[in-house]
């Protein structure tokens, strides 16, 4: 059996990001859309095994948000929607990104995004005295103590505070020149090139626009849908009545979205057509500060089932609230390129239904039966991004091990119930029979399994080929299989592995990847 002892960690967060990238593409995980023509910015493509895992984060969300409740419903509303809904959610109007150009490179940016990442490096500076505080003092270091007192820190975190503080209010009175000014006092510099001459700052509307209906005079406006949760407010009350729902109750959705996106260079992580899993949870006004708690509480909860590290996840409470919150707050988790935005919690009053009551001219109130009265519910949104997700899982199970004999190896740790295939069959050799054994057992597993099934070059090669995809199981068939009905199960994470019989095979599998078992974590 061969051994690991050490991580060989990847040189820098840029290489890792590289590895990343270049592994979706090898593995057959992701790869950029329309590439024999150059591809397309900022959209891909989810290719064999990228199809898989995507769809098994999204029936993990599925199975957690809906199946494993009763209150809660789900929803698969149109892309395409009457275009008077953009108008009524603030998009048409409000759904815009401050862009701003450096006239010397020609490279355009979100000005806001500028900003953050100004903050973001001064972060680093927190986080940087932080590790050498703890190396200094050991054992005795008091993390929270430490930040809460040094003078540095609080020096870094008030810088921190007050450009953020200053940047929400400038964008919220859309006040464009102080953002551009803002730019220019902390002497932020184009990424790509350091210059620092910048042109004005202006407002993008992100959404796509498109036409329905064949001549041209007749032919109506109308907008790709930027996000799912309006499908789901105008769909309000059908749900509610032709499901008998009462509040508190929500509607989930998975379903496609569609940004033009100023700066998109960061893999899947920002596209211009990208998937989201939302859930809106309809309640009582008055209740929402305790929804967004749960909401908060239960939708962590989700993310540390699946055994990313619990370091790698944190929350941002906004201070800037979108037109329609009253409270939000992001789960960021550590990508390659640092902690970003994940999942968003949004308290989001009774904005939306009363915007498309007005519009609409259509009541869309609930009568609760217990008060005796008519409202309009309040909303609390989840809503994540799936390729965002992906590249969360992905990215983080992606490692490089260095193996006793010298050897690397790269293994792709995904959580097993999330993985393409569950377990891959591999006669020992091409011949004697061993081929026949290997398919039946496939034929056998497949009906509840994804598995693989591999014959090709010597077993050692095979799992780690394995290993690269993700497959959390490797059985081999060899010569005594034939006389004894057993075969050797390989764990990918440990390499450990041990003789079983054939017809234990279901239940070792099913330890591993049952959906209950991982969700019971939560
Ligand atoms: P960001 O600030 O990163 O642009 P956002 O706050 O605009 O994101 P929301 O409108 O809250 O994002 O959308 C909910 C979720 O959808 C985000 O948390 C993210 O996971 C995902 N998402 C948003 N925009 C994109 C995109 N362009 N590509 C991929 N996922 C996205």
């Amino acid at each position: 059996m061969e051994r690991f002892y050490t991580f060989v960690l990847m040189a820098n967060q840029d290489d890792k990001f590289k590895k990343v990238i270049s592994h979706a593409k090898e593995y057959g995980y992701v790869f950029q859309s329309s590439e024999i023509y150059d591809g397309l910015s900022a959209v891909y493509d989810y290719a064999q095994n990228g199809v898989e895992l995507k769809k098994n984060i999204r029936d993990y969300w599925w199975r957690a948000m809906v199946q494993m409740h009763d209150n809660i419903v789900g929803l698969d509303a149109s892309i395409l929607m009457h275009p008077t809904t953009w108008k009524a959610s603030g998009h048409v109007d409000a759904f815009n990104d401050p862009l701003i150009d450096n006239k010397d490179s020609k490279k355009r940016y979100r000005a806001d995004v500028l900003i953050e990442d100004y903050c973001a490096k001064i972060e680093n500076k927190i986080d940087k005295e932080v590790a050498k505080a703890e190396k200094r003092f050991g054992e005795t270091f008091d993390k929270a103590e430490f930040v809460s007192t040094n003078p540095r820190v609080l020096g870094y975190q008030e810088k921190i505070d007050t450009i953020l503080k200053r940047m929400g209010e400038s964008l919220g009175n859309e006040d464009l020149a102080d953002v551009k000014a803002l730019i220019e006092e902390l002497e932020i510099a184009d990424p790509l090139t350091g210059s620092k001459n910048w042109t004005e700052v202006k407002q993008f509307n992100l959404m796509f626009g498109t036409k329905l209906g064949a001549s041209a005079e007749h032919a109506m406006d109308l907008y790709l849908r930027p996000e799912t949760a309006q499908g789901i407010f105008v769909n309000f009350l059908n749900v509610q009545k032709s499901g008998r729902m009462k509040i508190p109750f929500g509607i989930a959705q998975t379903g496609k979205a569609f940004r033009n996106e100023i700066v998109a260079r960061q893999f899947i992580f920002r596209m211009r057509e990208f998937e989201q899993m939302e859930m809106q949870f309809f309640i009582k006004p008055g209740t929402q500060k305790k929804w967004f708690e749960h909401w908060k509480e239960t939708r962590m909860k989700w993310h540390k089932s699946l055994g990313l590290g619990e370091e790698n996840y944190r929350f941002h409470d906004h201070e800037k609230l979108a037109h329609y919150a009253d409270a939000a707050t992001d789960i960021e988790f550590k990508f390659p390129f640092g902690f970003k935005e994940l999942e968003g919690i949004h308290s989001r009053t009774d904005f939306d239904l009363k915007q498309h009551e007005e519009f609409s001219g259509k009541k869309l109130q609930y009568f609760d039966h217990e008060e005796n009265a008519s409202y309009t519910p309040y909303v609390l949104e989840t809503s994540i991004g799936l390729d965002r997700m992906f590249l969360a899982v992905f990215s983080n199970a992606l490692q490089e091990e260095e193996l006793e004999n010298n050897t690397t190896r790269t293994v792709l740790k995904l959580p097993a119930v999330l993985a393409p295939f569950k377990a891959a069959v591999l006669p020992l050799v091409k011949k004697d029979g061993l081929p026949e054994v290997a398919q039946q057992i496939v034929d056998d597993l497949k009906w509840d399994f994804n598995i693989a099934y591999d014959e090709k070059d010597a077993v050692g090669r095979r799992y780690r080929r394995q290993d690269a995809n993700g497959t959390p199981l490797c059985i081999t068939v060899d010569h005594d299989t034939l006389n004894d009905n057993c075969v050797t199960v390989r764990y990918r994470d440990t390499m450990e592995q041990k003789r079983v019989k054939i017809e234990e095979l279901h239940d070792i599998i099913k330890q591993e990847v049952d959906v209950k078992t991982w969700l019971q974590k939560m």
